[in-house]
Formats: C-alpha cells, structure tokens, sequence
C-alpha cells in the first residue's frame, strides 16, 4: 500500500494545527529522513515516538528499516492516518492514544529491550518530558538514547557548560546522565504551520555510570533550590532545602558565596550528596 504525500493526508483528515498541542508537522522528508539517519536508526531499532502526529517522522523511521515503532499520540483526529501508515508497514508500527507527561514506558516494551527515543516534541511539553525521562529511577532506565527536537533556544541551555545565563537544572540533569550533541537546526520554513523560532535536534546517549553519585531525587531538590533563586548565593539560595545551609556546603566543601551558575555538575552532586547523608537519608 503506498501513501498519499503528507500534505494529502492533513487535508483528508482534516488535521488543522491545533496549538494548544504544539503542532508543527514537519512535511519535509529531506530532513525527517536526515533525523532517522543522524539518529542511527536500524533494522534492530525499536523506536519511542511521542507525537506521531499525520506520521511523517513515523514514516522515515520505518522507512530506514526501524523493526518496530511505538508511538504515543494525545490527538485523536491522527489516528486514522496512523492506522493507513500502520497498514502500510505490517506489524511495525503500534500507536496508542495517550498523554506522554504521564504514561508508563516500561509498560509499552519488553524487559531489556534497547529503546531508542526519536520525537519532533510538542514544545510545550518537551522539557517536561525530558526531566521525566531523565529522572528515571532505576538508572540506567529502559531507553538507550532520546534523539529529540527543541526550540533552539531550549536546546542551547541543555548543551550549556557553567558560568552563564543558559546554564540551569536541565544543562545539569542531562550532562549528569547522558552525553549529548548538537545534531542540526531546522528552519522555521520547513514545518506546518512555521513556528516563531529556530528548532534544533540533539541527541543524547545515556551513560551506564552517571559523571558522578548522586540520589536523582535529591539532585532535583538541590537544583531546585539552587536555580530557583540563581542570583542568590547558594548560602542563601539553599536556605529552601534546609535552615542550615551551611552545613550541606561545608560538607560538600562549596563555599557559600558561589552562585548556582559557577558549580560543575560533579559539584551539584557533591551537594546531593551531602544533603541526602545530612537530612540521614544515606
Ligand atoms: N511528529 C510529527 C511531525 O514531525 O510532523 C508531529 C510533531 S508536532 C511538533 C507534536 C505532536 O505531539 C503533535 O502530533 C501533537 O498532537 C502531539 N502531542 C502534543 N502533546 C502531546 C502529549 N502530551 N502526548 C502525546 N502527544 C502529544
């Protein structure tokens, strides 16, 4: 069965762009075909797609031989053009109607599967799916690598190093787990409807052994505290993990009048650590 060009199928299925669920359908198949390959897509890749969409995306991961493609979509209008590129790819592609914020992964794979993640992310929702796959627990968790557009603008924070503005929770959290690299931008001009900004792809492969020991909930609390207020000093800033700042510093060995945007990510931990032996967690 061939498919109708993606253009056709937004019109037959009368799949206007709804923005409150971050639609921008990218129809160019020079680049979806660019993020399959750049990704590393196989024929024993089994793929996480949030946000198939009218399946252009879906359809390039299949089309580079992906064995399977699971897919999660909110927008039920999609469906039906999913259920034809489903046709089109005999029991390759599995779609469930679901919101991605708040499924269970491990539930759509089998035990020890190698998962790749590959998704042109609603933007509205891309960070908070990003913290969530990075907070896993256990780590390493059941995806071997997310390959993922962002706004550019979020993607130069996750990429960003210490001692700037773009640096903050994110930077830390996926330098913390994972090593990752700018893939490419894409234009505005390449998506349906064009969004106001630049987008760029990274991908991110998840390191066995995170850069250092930390308790993940006890980083994100950390982090929390420490951007939260980011021009504050951490003496100051840390007041809301504890009333004794002073004493998860010293034990981490972090002079108090640092900012949040000078620490490394080994120090982040180092104060994730000694918050979690202070409050007797560990
Ligand atoms: N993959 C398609 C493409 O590349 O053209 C569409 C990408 S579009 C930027 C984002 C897609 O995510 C839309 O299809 C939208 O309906 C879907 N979406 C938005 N929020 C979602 C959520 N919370 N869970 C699952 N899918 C969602």
């Amino acid at each position: 069965m061939s498919l109708p060009p993606l253009r056709e199928v937004i019109a037959q299925h009368g799949l206007a762009a709804r923005k409150q669920l971050g639609q921008n359908f990218l129809l160019d198949l020079n680049l979806t075909g660019r993020i399959a390959r750049e990704a590393g897509v196989s024929e024993d890749s089994i793929i996480y797609e949030v946000g198939p969409g009218p399946g252009g995306l879906t359809r390039a991961l299949l089309d580079a031989g992906a064995q399977t493609v699971i897919a999660v979509e909110k927008d039920r209008r999609c469906l039906d053009a999913l259920a034809d590129v489903a046709s089109a790819y005999p029991g390759r592609l599995n779609v469930h109607e679901a919101d991605a914020t708040d499924i269970d992964e491990t539930a759509l794979f089998p035990a020890g599967a190698c998962v790749q993640v590959i998704a042109n992310l609603p933007y509205n929702v891309s960070t908070v799916l990003l913290a969530k796959w990075l907070t896993a627990d256990p780590w390493p968790p059941w995806f071997a690598s997310l390959t993922l557009m962002f706004q550019k603008e979020v993607a130069e924070r996750l990429l960003a190093t210490p001692g700037g503005k773009a640096y903050g929770r994110l930077s830390v959290l996926s330098q913390w787990r994972t090593k990752s690299r700018r893939l490419f931008d894409i234009p505005p001009s390449a998506f349906v409807p064009p969004p106001k900004v630049t987008s760029t792809v990274v991908h991110f492969d998840v390191l066995e052994t995170p850069v250092a020991e930390a308790e993940v909930k006890a980083l994100q609390q950390v982090l929390q505290a420490a951007f939260g207020q980011r021009r504050k000093m951490l003496r100051s800033s840390l007041k809301a993990l504890s009333a004794d700042p002073q004493a998860i510093l010293g034990n981490a060995g972090i002079d108090g009048q640092r900012r949040a945007e000078t620490l490394s990510v080994e120090e982040f931990c180092a104060l994730a650590r000694a918050f979690t032996a202070l409050r007797g967690g560990g």
